[in-house]
């Protein structure tokens, strides 16, 4: 019996696929990165059955590549050796228990953000962390993902509490316990959260949930650049207003949205806004924030207050990566994801703005600029050549210029293959330490190898 004859044993054959379009569905992200198939898909359903696929990748030194919903962004589940088996973890989507008097909710790796909140919802509770894309909690954990709220409920990593992780070898491990705050031993959890699949398979998450806030607001605020945005952002954060989400869409995003949506927002720099509160609070909250933007020279604010408006107003601003996408036939998107702090923002923007019109290339920016994390959304055709080459050095240069103020190359969408690179350049000695862990927990190197780390081995730099 072969590799392929035991995992069919192991898990229902209807479950062990080669069929050409499953293969295809799994060798690829939502970006720019060439695709390559993996040679069989596997479908497991319980925790069990994912460590008897691990013993079997063991046995048969075939690398593995956990795979959610395939929205990431730099490669991350593309598989780059042969005889790849990759675990689908959409049959793994139960939410196991809602402890609301916790807080706290467990759920299987394939449930997705919008199938979570729909549950949640009839407890009075929401998750927090949105990527925009449907992710999976699975794959949102391996990337530490954040997105829109951050700003005020943190990153994935501030709201994992417990995973259970299959490690290289089929053991099972739990990385955390249901305790508020933990001083006992290494924080394993804050090892695997971002650790995209090459550490382990997490098999059930449990993670922090919030109270529906009482009322929410949202606004939408225009300026003639980018310089005041971001000059708003700051001197809203100092002034210690708790807001939910700021975004930030350049010009060139407001246009393209609104040829998307349908919209007719102002076409200038603009930050879109959240609040979450109790009346009183909001009522406060929204008058400082209003007299700050209007200080740094804010052309036009709007506060959306119903549902309807509000939901139209968050799908255009989530909607503006497939908006370029539309506006541009054939291309494909190269994203970039660098974080700098606060006081570096306008200007690293500023440079990503004029690295895009160096390049020639359409493209805009937008940003979480409330935790100075922005992304350049830069079209380019994959087949071209010299579209590749002149989005790569807009990348590295946006990169660089972050890694020299302090931030970092990637602030939520992984390393992947995209951001090996910089690997070197952003963690120095560091780096090595992180070989050393990844050699010492799968030291065959099967679990997603040649992601993060470009190779197995431990290299002093
Ligand atoms: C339009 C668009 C907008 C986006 N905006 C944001 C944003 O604002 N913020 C943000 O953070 N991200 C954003 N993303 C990126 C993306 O949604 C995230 O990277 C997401 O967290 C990946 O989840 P997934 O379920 O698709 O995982 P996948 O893409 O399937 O996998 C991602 C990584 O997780 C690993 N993995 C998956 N499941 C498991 C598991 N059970 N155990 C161990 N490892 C696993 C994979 O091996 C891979 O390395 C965006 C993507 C798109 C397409």
């Amino acid at each position: 019996m072969g590799l392929y004859e035991e995992l069919q044993e192991a898990l229902n054959s209807d479950r062990v696929s080669s069929n050409e379009t499953i293969l295809e569905q799994h060798s690829k992200d939502e970006s720019y990165h060439t695709p390559r198939f993996p040679d069989v898909v596997v479908f497991p359903e319980t925790t069990d059955e994912v460590s008897e696929i691990m013993k079997l990748a063991n046995k048969y030194h075939s690398p593995v590549v956990p795979f959610g919903l395939g929205s990431s962004l730099e490669g991350n589940v593309i598989p780059n050796e042969q005889d790849t088996i990759t675990i689908d973890f959409s049959l793994m989507n139960k939410v196991l228990e809602v402890r609301e008097n916790d807080f706290l909710v467990k759920v299987q790796p394939g449930v997705t953000r919008s199938q979570l909140n729909k549950e949640l919802k009839k407890y009075g509770l929401f998750f927090s962390v949105d990527p925009g894309a449907d992710a999976t909690l699975g794959g949102m954990a391996a990337t530490n993902a954040s997105g829109t709220t951050a700003v005020k409920y943190g990153v994935m990593r501030d709201q994992v509490r417990d995973l259970e992780v299959i490690l290289a070898d089929g053991a099972i491990i739990h990385t955390g316990n249901l305790a508020a705050k933990s001083s006992s031993g290494f924080h394993l959890n804050g090892l695997f959260v971002g650790s995209e699949g090459t550490l382990g398979c997490f098999t059930e998450l449990t993670l922090k949930v919030y109270g529906i806030p009482e009322h929410t607001m949202a606004a939408r605020a225009s300026f003639d650049s980018v310089d005041d945005a971001v000059e708003a952002v700051v001197g809203i954060l100092q002034a210690g207003v708790p807001i939910a989400r700021v975004e930030l869409v350049d010009e060139q995003s407001m246009k393209q949205m609104n040829l998307y949506s349908g919209t007719t927002y102002k076409e200038g720099p603009t930050l879109f806004l959240e609040f979450h509160g109790n009346e009183a609070g909001l009522n406060h909250d929204i008058e400082f924030t209003r007299e700050i933007v209007l200080d740094k020279n804010c052309k036009e604010i709007k506060f959306e207050s119903d549902t309807a408006a509000r939901n139209r107003l968050w799908e255009a601003r989530h909607n503006v990566a497939y908006a370029y996408i539309h506006g541009h036939p054939g291309k494909k998107q190269m994203v970039t994801d660098v974080c700098v702090p606060i006081s570096k923002l306008a200007g690293a923007i500023k440079e990503a703005r004029v690295a895009i019109e160096d390049s020639g290339l359409s493209g805009g920016v937008v940003g979480h600029v409330g935790d100075g994390n922005y992304h350049a959304l830069i079209m380019i055709d994959p087949a071209n050549q010299e579209d590749v080459e002149k989005a790569k050095h807009v990348n590295t240069r946006i990169v660089n210029y972050a890694l020299k103020r302090g931030g970092t190359c990637t602030g939520e969408h992984g390393v992947g293959i995209g951001k090996q690179e910089y690997q070197e350049k952003e963690h120095g000695e560091a780096l090595v330490v992180m070989q050393k862990i990844k050699q010492a927990l799968d030291p065959d190197a099967i679990l997603n190898p040649n992601k993060i780390l470009k190779n197995n081995s431990v290299k002093q730099l």
